[in-house]
């Protein structure tokens, strides 16, 4: 019974790992759901670790406890992954338990698969599937009568009920807890996104900008490699706001931060800096290439129509450009030379593109 007990009790540290491995992995699904199916089949594994022998080279554990869980905690490959995990230990273990043994992992391990099959993913985040899973999977004690009955009844009266009685217990604790930690990294996950992006427009927002940008020029110094920014800014916004409410501004927000997300690579960052303006943030790209990105960027805004209570709106944008070098080796410094030169896009005429002149000359671009 204490060793039932300390093997339910060590299952509960699983929760600890399950944790981290959501948190690490959470952007890897493959790499999550090996992680996690090594996870439960090492607490299978140490489950067994803790067993009770109740006959020769037969014993009773509740390896049956991770082994369920894995189907609707980790996904369909974590469960044959510690179903056969587990399964290999028993079959190293050997003795006269074997074949019941190991029948009773897979039972377990296909009760799992079922009732994640059958409950829908978002259930799971509760307790309530699991008063179904954990006396289905307590049926793998019933792998005892695989055992010559003279050796089954006495081997289930005096083994099998406790341990299905302990499988129960520990599929709800252990349940309970996997769908709190569960619980807990997705509000984790949803606050950190509502924290760094923007609600109207869905870009990163200042503070995950100002991350990115230190990120990044450290990155681009430590490998001596090119690095761009482009700051945008809306011409003359305040007419759209004034001539057709706020809602139509914030639909040429919206509308914008689409063609500039189209626009760039999967790797650059585009950000709302402030209220009609947006930082770009190029790794790996020089000068000359993020001038001629900010030129078709600036075509692409000046091309585009939105659709708003019947009438078309229409907008272009200055775009200040700069890039690291030994005068702008700081995020400070490059957002301030961006936006020196956006300022000087706008005092020009506004619709166009200028370089840090401090880089580049000459940096005005007519307007086409
Ligand atoms: P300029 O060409 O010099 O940039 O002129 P501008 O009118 O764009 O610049 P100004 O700074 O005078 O006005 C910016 C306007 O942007 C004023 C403000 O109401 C509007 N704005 C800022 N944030 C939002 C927003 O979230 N939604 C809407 N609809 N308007 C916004
Ligand atoms: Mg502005
Ligand atoms: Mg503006």
């Amino acid at each position: 019974m204490t060793a039932l007990a300390g093997g339910v009790g060590l299952l509960a540290l699983m929760t600890l790992a399950y944790g981290t491995v959501l948190c690490r992995l959470g952007e890897r699904p493959l790499l999550r759901r090996i992680g996690l199916g090594l996870m439960f089949g090492a607490g299978g594994v140490a489950a067994m670790l803790q067993s009770v022998p109740v006959a020769p080279g037969v014993y009773l554990d509740v390896k049956a406890v991770p082994v369920a869980l894995a189907a609707p905690f980790g996904g369909t490959l974590a469960a044959f992954l510690a179903a056969g995990i587990v399964a290999t230990g028993r079959i190293a273990v050997g003795g006269a338990g074997m074949l019941p043994g190991v029948t009773g992992i897979l039972l377990s391990g296909a009760a799992g698969l079922l009732m994640a099959r059958l409950v829908p993913s978002v259930e799971w985040r509760g307790a309530r599937p699991l008063f179904l899973l954990a006396p289905l999977s307590a049926l793998n004690t019933l792998g005892i009568f695989a055992l010559p009955w003279g050796e089954a009844l006495p081997a289930f009266t005096h083994g099998g009920l406790p341990v299905a009685l302990f499988t129960v217990a520990g599929i709800l604790m252990l349940g309970t807890m996997l769908a709190r930690e569960r619980r807990r990294v997705d509000t984790e996950r949803v606050l950190r996104d509502a924290a760094l992006s923007d609600p109207l427009t869905g870009l990163a927002n200042r503070r995950a900008f100002f991350g990115a940008i230190d990120r990044e020029v450290a990155g681009a110094l430590r490998r001596d490699a090119p690095m761009s920014l482009l700051l945008l800014d809306i011409d003359h916004f305040k007419e759209v706001n004034d001539a057709r409410g706020h809602d139509a501004g914030d639909a040429v927000l919206v509308a914008l931060s689409r063609v500039l997300r189209h626009g760039v690579r999967q790797s650059d960052l585009v950000a709302r800096f402030g209220g009609e303006e947006f930082a770009i943030l190029l790794p790996c790209t020089s000068l000359e290439g993020a001038f001629l990105l900010a030129e078709r960027l600036r075509c692409a805004v000046r091309e585009c129509r939105v659709e708003h209570d019947g009438a078309l709106l229409h907008v272009t944008v200055s775009i200040g450009v700069s890039a690291l070098s030994a005068d702008a080796g700081r995020p400070d410094t490059l957002i301030k030379a961006a936006d020196m030169a956006l300022y000087r896009a706008k005092s020009h005429g506004r619709d166009r593109v200028c370089r840090d002149r401090a880089l580049c000359q000459p940096e005005a671009v007519p307007v086409t």
